[in-house]
């Protein structure tokens, strides 16, 4: 863990990262995957329909919202709105979504370049290997 968590005595999440929460996903990597989503022609299945939390009003008011940007900046909206709406909504069942009911391989690489990435068991934060722990 990094010294800030270790100092605070932060609970250490789980070292599979399928368990860990998609809010915990280190920032720079997220967004990455958000942009890969916002590729909605790219993907099988719509992005809301796929999560399967949104109602069609909810939805609709979404796509509203980001009408004028062309659609970029739903994908963060709504993944940190499913992630955080149930418990089981982790990193791992957002990736058995995306290879099997939208077929976004390209996003889950994203994903499996964090998981290998040395990141704080605590709040989520890259690592830098260059210091000795
Ligand atoms: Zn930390």
């Amino acid at each position: 863990m990094c010294r800030s968590c270790a100092s605070k005595h932060e609970t250490q999440l789980s070292s599979d990262r399928d368990k860990w929460p998609i809010g915990k996903i280190e920032n720079g990597c997220f967004y990455k995957i958000c942009n890969l989503l916002d590729l909605a022609y790219l993907s099988n299945e719509p992005l809301m329909n796929a999560l399967g939390c949104f109602d069609q009003t909810t939805a609709a008011g979404i796509e509203k919202k980001y009408e004028r940007e062309g659609g970029l900046g739903i994908a963060k909206e709504v993944l940190g709105k499913w992630g955080s709406s149930n418990q089981e909504n982790n990193v791992g069942a957002l990736k058995k979504i995306l290879e099997d009911t939208m077929k976004r391989v390209d996003v889950v690489i994203e994903i499996e370049k964090w998981e290998s990435l040395s990141v704080c068991h605590g709040c989520g934060i890259t690592i830098k290997l260059s210091k000795p722990q």
